[in-house]
């Protein structure tokens, strides 16, 4: 029978227990253990079976039992308190309290992001992307950081993965009902819904705004599923990545353009200041940009180059994959349907938007519109998300400022960190509370003390996480094959999948090629033999999600999940389906080794090694992302990589095979390697090396504060000084682009005198140097003449430059313009210089940002 009405009951709570309405909702519950102790003990079985969702717990509650709890004195006092230590730590002066004392910091930040990865019962994540910008979040509102997170709402999230007998990847789409979920519909004053609107080819979009709470910092997620919109338009939040083409398109422009009309009113309605940042977390947001040029224009008098100059000066870009798969790219012709004609933004018509997304550089695809092209090129400040990444995006994008040195090209690098409350398990927490005597793990300090803790005791704890493991798999694997259609009879084996005591390997990631779910297969006889052998035997955890598009994904999975239903096999290896947030959470703390092995450089990052370092355990991956930067050779193992190696079979041939041979020699007997009271000392050791020197580093507090104060603050400051006296600085830079644009065609560096060179140079010599450049019709000061110098390589180029300006000299009579200084020859060997001009005005941020050199 269907209803013909639906309503949405809300719990009325009690009055003693109205707190409780709060503490289910402020998503600080899914990192804060007492208060879901608090929800836990109204009632542990429905708990359990309720997957820890405070908010569906409530609602399980009937009108008893809320009687009930409300007259038991010592748990409403239990209530009581768990509310006064949300408001301390809402209102508590954070880190970012601190650096406001010491410098001007901006007002607010809107984060935009695709995707955010909060917590179980919000599954509005993909993979790594969204989970570090559920840690963002976390760990800004722990700091203090006036941010707000800005996303989608989609309805079915992305998907729960399933696998049918043969072991191929099944999709569901369980539809989430907002009602249930943490999330409160954005009202006015007259409490009507709000709503934004925007126009898309031939129709209108509208969409209502859900505002989640994480901590001290609000999440808007827009969602297009009401009334006023057609079916497509009702459908085109529903999931995440779900559409190709034109349906991702939508989702872009209503994230980006919606996004920046969402919080406009939420400031209105809120009183908050507007943002002064708006970072970009991968380039699906980018059109944010286009609305905020489009109200700079129509409201303060501006045309589209002078509010350009604004954005760029106030945007931070965060590029997120080396993988060309991997960046949205859309259909020249799409852009000119969706910012042409009638939905054009009013100032900034279509042929302005095309250039910005253009490939036009080598190699480029003239009819194709790249979303990470355009996020460079809107923002002055971006950054890769570690430090090998950041060279590899360096590379990547040269073309954009060429005439400079791959190490000029202006993206920087943060590395990725983790949020610790969520991802460290409560006995580890437990632990560095009680020898290390750690209040939080969330902060730098302390990790020093980790050698208080007693080997003997962090190996119990070890060994519980590990069985605390081996149970939540067992219950998976008999509910997989429950669902592959086994009957609860033929699964007796279940019982002894995986071992308490067994060397545990990990490895659970997004399925896309370049991961290698299935590099450890490729010599099946040899990890059988690993899995198998009497003495020194292993097990390994694997399970991941191939988007639902890509066969080539499901392929790997199913060749995994094949190979690990051998009867001879399945008690040491398992495959388990639906890799999610709740999954990880025991997987990372239950494992001993964390298994990486991308194809290099393509793993921009990787973060699920540093959550499982957090938990003690070690490493085991190709030096690639936060590896190659923070592997010390005593907190796991490097797997050695054939670079270089073409032929991609082989490579994987090499590189396996360094695999099985590590976990042989190196990992296993490490692990076995036991003294008289059983301990593992070795293993132990680089446990403890882990968490000391490792802990304080993959911290998402030190990343959001490396955002802050190395992207955030310089970029409010650069936004403010855009601003002040009527966008005066906005607009000089754009009249000078437009200039300078122009002039350089013309400037030339006509000749150079170098003086005090010695027929035996030697490191610590000086040369004098004089300039003679013809500018063009540019002034003295508007540029900047400066020696490069540097090695020499075999082709005459210099590589690994360093600059030093030279001062204005004399304006000669024939029109050029004399410049001087001196270079100390610093290197021995191949040592070279030259002459540059570059641009210069003060609302420019790097030397190359404007892609205009002359050399000499
Ligand atoms: C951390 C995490 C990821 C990202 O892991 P990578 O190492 O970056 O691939 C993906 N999914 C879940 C559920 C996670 O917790």
């Amino acid at each position: 029978m269907k209803a013909i009405r639906r309503f949405h009951v809300r719990t009325v709570l009690p009055e003693p227990l109205v707190p409780l309405g709060e503490l289910a909702t402020n998503l600080r519950w899914s990192w804060h253990p007492r208060t879901r102790d608090l929800f836990q003990d109204i009632n542990p079985g429905r708990w359990r079976a309720l997957h820890q969702d405070p908010v569906a717990l409530l609602a399980s509650l009937s009108s008893d039992e809320l009687q009930a709890l409300a007259s038991d004195e010592a748990f409403v006092a239990r209530v009581a308190e768990a509310s006064a230590s949300l408001q301390r730590y809402l209102t508590a002066p954070g880190w970012y309290e601190g650096l406001r004392q010491r410098q001007e910091c901006p007002a607010a930040i809107a984060y935009f992001s695709a995707e955010f990865g909060i917590t179980h019962v919000l599954p509005q994540y993909s993979g790594g992307l969204g989970i570090l910008a559920g840690d963002h979040l976390k760990s800004a509102s722990d700091l203090g950081v006036p941010i707000v997170g800005i996303g989608l709402f989609y309805q079915t999230g992305y998907f729960k993965q399933g696998l049918s007998a043969e072991g191929w990847q099944q999709e569901r789409y369980p539809i989430l009902d907002a009602d249930d979920l943490p999330l409160s519909l954005l009202r006015d004053a007259a409490d009507a819904p709000v709503k934004i609107r925007l126009a898309l080819p031939g129709r209108e979009l509208c969409a209502q705004i859900w505002r989640a709470q994480v901590g001290r910092v609000p999440l808007l997620l827009l969602d297009s599923d009401v009334e006023e919109n057609d079916a497509a338009g009702r459908e085109l939040t529903h999931r995440l990545y779900g559409g190709a083409g034109e349906q991702r398109l939508q989702q872009e422009v209503l994230l980006g353009i919606g996004g920046v009309r969402a919080l406009r009113r939420w400031s209105e309605l809120t009183g908050d200041p507007a943002p002064e940042v708006y970072h970009c977390n991968e380039g699906h947001a980018g059109f944010l940009s286009l609305e905020r040029i489009s109200e700079l224009v129509t409201q303060n008098d501006l045309d589209l180059d002078q509010a350009m100059q604004v954005v760029r000066a106030s945007n931070v870009f965060t590029t997120h994959t080396p993988v060309p798969a991997g960046i949205d790219r859309f259909g020249v012709d799409q852009i000119r349907a969706h910012f042409g004609d009638d939905c054009e933004l009013p100032g900034v018509p279509v042929d302005r938007v095309l250039p910005l997304g253009a490939e036009n550089y080598d190699g480029g695809d003239p009819n194709v519109f790249n979303m990470a092209v355009m996020g460079l090129r809107l923002a002055q400040r971006s950054n890769g998300v570690s430090e090998l990444h950041g060279a590899v995006s360096r590379t990547m994008f040269r073309q954009l400022w060429p005439g400079f040195d791959e190490s000029e090209v202006p993206i920087t690098s943060i590395t990725n960190g983790v949020h610790a409350p969520t991802w460290i398990d409560r006995r580890v927490t437990d632990m560095a509370k009680e020898y290390m005597g750690l209040d939080s793990v969330r902060d730098a300090e302390g990790w020093e003390r980790v050698p208080a803790i007693p080997a003997e005791q962090l190996w119990r704890v070890k060994r519980e996480l590990r069985e605390q493991l081996v149970h939540d798999v067992r219950r998976r694997v008999r509910k997989s094959w429950m669902r592959r259609g086994a009957a609860g009879a033929e699964l007796g084996w279940v019982n002894e999948v995986l071992d308490p005591e067994v060397l545990t390997i990990g490895f659970a990631r997004r399925v896309p090629t370049y991961k290698r779910l299935t590099l450890m297969l490729r010599d099946p006889e040899r990890l059988r033999r690993l899995l198998l052998d009497p003495e020194r035997p292993v097990q390994i955890v694997v399970a991941g999600k191939s988007h639902p598009a890509d066969e080539t994904g499901k392929k790997l999975i199913q060749q995994m999940v094949q190979f690990a239903d051998d009867p001879d096999l399945r008690r040491r290896i398992v495959f388990l389906p639906n890799y999610d947030i709740e999954m990880a959470q025991q997987l990372y703390p239950g494992c001993d080794v964390w298994l990486n092995n991308p194809l290099r450089p393509f793993e921009a990052c990787g973060t699920s090694g540093m959550k499982a370092a957090l938990n003690g355990a070690l490493n085991l991956s190709i030096l690639d992302g936060w590896w190659d930067e923070w592997f010390d050779g005593e907190n796991g193992w490097a797997i050695p990589t054939a670079d270089g190696v073409e032929d991609v079979e082989r490579r994987d041939d090499l590189e396996s095979a360094a695999l099985y041979d590590l976990i042989e020699t190196s990992v296993a007997a490490r692990f076995y390697d036991r003294d008289e009271q059983g301990l593992p000392q070795h293993w132990l050791r680089m446990v403890t090396h882990t968490l000391q020197t490792l802990g304080p580093k993959v911290l998402a507090t030190r990343m959001v504060r490396d955002y802050t104060e190395r992207l955030y603050a310089p970029a409010a400051d650069a936004g403010r000084a855009m601003r002040a006296d009527d966008f005066a600085q906005a607009r000089d830079l754009a009249a000078y682009r437009e200039r300078a644009g122009a002039a350089f065609q013309e400037v030339r560096v006509e000749h150079v005198d170098a003086g005090g060179v010695t027929d035996a140079p030697q490191v610590g010599d000086r040369i004098t140097v004089r300039a003679f450049v013809w500018l063009g019709g540019l002034g003295a000061d508007d540029v900047q003449v400066e020696v490069v110098h540097g090695r020499v390589n075999e082709d005459d180029e210099l590589t690994a430059v360093t600059t030093e300006p030279l001062t204005v000299g004399e304006s000669l009579p024939d029109g050029r313009h004399r410049f001087d200084g001196d270079v100390t020859i610093s290197r021995t060997g191949a040592f070279g210089y030259t002459v540059r001009v570059l641009p210069r005005h003060p609302g420019l941020a790097s030397a190359a940002e404007m892609g205009l050199v002359t050399n000499a």
